[in-house]
């Protein structure tokens, strides 16, 4: 499931489109990143394939 990330360092995650609202965050009122990740690592590069269970 997509969600929005900061990586600023404080770590915020939101489901929606956004900018960071962590004051004192580096990247405060900077735009969310868009992340796809399953494992809340918020890992650069998804990898689709990688560590399946099964
Ligand atoms: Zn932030
Ligand atoms: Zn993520």
């Amino acid at each position: 499931m997509e969600h929005y990330i900061c990586r600023g360092g404080c770590e915020g995650v939101s489901e929606k489109p956004g900018t960071c609202n962590a004051e004192g965050c580096p990247n405060y009122q900077k735009p969310l990143e868009k992340c796809a990740c399953e494992d809340q690592k918020h890992g650069d590069t998804p990898k689709e394939s990688e560590e399946k269970k099964e």
